[in-house]
């Protein structure tokens, strides 16, 4: 099974890929990887490629972290898998006590599940439930914004907003308050980012206004909406977004799951509005990308809207198979432990500078209409137009041509449409953010050149 053309032709045989068109496999092979060390992976044929979207957002400490992969092997000789239910195991019960210590007071209960969707889901029935069962029966509902993405089951996508991944299931959806988005490159109030006062939470309020009596919850994704189009909004919003979200007796949920472990440049990214949600989310980096695991934590007085005598069936019933899997939870306990002891969040301000820096180099691009960063993520938005801030069509795949032209140079970009972002392991040193962003700002070029 070694020679790389059987294998790909075997994949392609067999495997049905993700947010893929298999099509575009006539023409395009899939880069088959082989192995991983730090920020860079290696494909079966010895190419090496900076890894600059952590795996899909996961990894956050490199890839085949010593003290990690210890950790699974520790774990593998002990148990590898057993039920949560009736049952606990020690990485499980270090891990929960570990996050409601780092997280604010008014979160105390861990609940895990396996993947970012399911935390999304448990977050909805146990905000849904927590209603029924403490008197506010008429709260069935939810808000969510525009351009947010929360998974790819179906309560995730019902309160999703991205019309290509989100449109053609509608008829199979439940029904939810949108809002508009905090877009302050395209503001849907017209406004300047500057000069505005946060006028699109307007959006927000005007819901609640109307419809509080019906509002279980609103979810969104803090700081950034990532899968949207890595849109970046100020702590601001989300700080008044809490103080609404009390005055009307909605739930917040916080889906932390692309942007919780480090990503905005703190443990966790409501922590720059200086908020406590009422329930968080937390997937992707909590294994330093390692397994699937995640958690959805609870405040105590949503935890006890459940707690009473077994015979009044207010239990949360919602488990799955590998919830909170040993594995899974012992590499997170690592994850964690190295977050403290290597001072991780300390050690990325001066990478989140050279990076700000470096993107600096995309102005001189008359295709580059927004540059936008926060934390160590950073993205820019390519559009036809700088003046009018027209973007590329769909079909011209602007985005994707860039995409090629990267992997050349040595870089694995996935851009989102016309938007390329950076999201790279924390362990990219200085002088590799500044090739990755040499790496991107050529291949932009080149890209635009060919297809113009
Ligand atoms: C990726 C993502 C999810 C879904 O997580 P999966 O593990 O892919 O199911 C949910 N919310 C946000 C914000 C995400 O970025």
């Amino acid at each position: 099974m070694n020679n790389p053309m059987e294998l790909i032709n075997k994949d392609i045989n067999y495997i049905w890929h993700p947010f893929t068109q298999m099509k575009d496999y006539e023409t395009e092979a899939p880069l088959i990887i082989d192995r991983g060390k730090g920020l860079y992976i290696w494909d079966i044929e010895g190419n090496k490629y900076i890894d600059a979207i952590s795996s899909w957002w996961v990894n956050v400490l490199g890839h085949s972290h010593p003290r990690l992969n210890d950790a699974i092997k520790r774990q593998l000789e002990k148990i590898e898998h057993v039920l949560l239910a009736g049952f606990s195991h020690v990485p499980a019960i270090e891990l929960a006590e570990k996050l409601v210590q780092i997280t604010p007071k008014e979160l105390t209960k861990v609940f895990y599940s396996d993947n970012g969707s399911t935390a999304v889901e448990v977050a909805l029935k146990m905000a849904y439930q927590y209603c029924q069962q403490s008197g506010k029966t008429k709260k069935e509902k939810f808000v969510a914004l525009k351009n947010s993405y929360h998974g790819d089951t179906i309560g995730a996508v019902s309160v999703g907003g991205v019309d290509v991944y989100h449109k053609i299931y509608k008829p199979m959806l439940f029904e939810v308050f949108q809002a508009e988005s905090p877009y302050c490159y395209r503001c849907p109030m017209g406004k300047q980012k500057e000069t505005c006062d946060i006028e699109c939470l307007g959006s927000v309020e005007g819901i609640f206004k109307k419809h509080h009596g019906e509002i279980a919850g609103i979810i969104v994704e803090p700081l950034i909406q990532a899968a949207g189009g890595m849109i970046i909004y100020p702590a601001e919003y989300l700080k008044r977004l809490k103080k609404l979200c009390e005055e009307y007796g909605v739930l917040l949920i916080d889906d932390e799951v692309a942007m919780g472990f480090g990503r905005t440049g703190k443990m966790f990214a409501f922590e720059h509005a200086q908020i406590a949600p009422d329930l968080v989310c937390l997937a992707k980096g909590i294994t330093g990308g390692y397994l699937p695991l995640a958690v959805t934590m609870a405040t105590d007085e949503i935890y006890r809207a459940f707690y009473d005598d077994y015979e009044k069936l207010k239990t949360f019933f919602h488990g799955h198979s590998f919830t909170g899997n040993p594995l899974a939870a012992s590499v997170a306990v690592e994850n964690l432990k190295i977050f403290e002891e290597e001072k991780i969040i300390e050690s990325l301000q001066p990478k989140i500078e050279v990076l700000s820096k470096n993107l600096e180099k995309f102005r001189e691009l008359n295709c580059v209409g927004d540059i936008r960063q926060t934390g160590m993520v950073a993205a820019v938005e390519i559009v036809k137009n700088r003046q009018t801030k027209e973007p590329y069509k769909f079909e011209e795949r602007i985005g994707h041509k860039i995409y090629k032209q990267a992997l050349k140079r040595g870089a694995i970009l996935r851009p989102l449409g016309s938007v390329i972002y950076f999201m790279p392991p924390y362990v990219i040193t200085e002088d590799e953010i500044e090739q990755l962003v040499d790496i991107a700002v050529d291949s932009v070029k080149s890209a635009l050149c060919r297809s113009s």
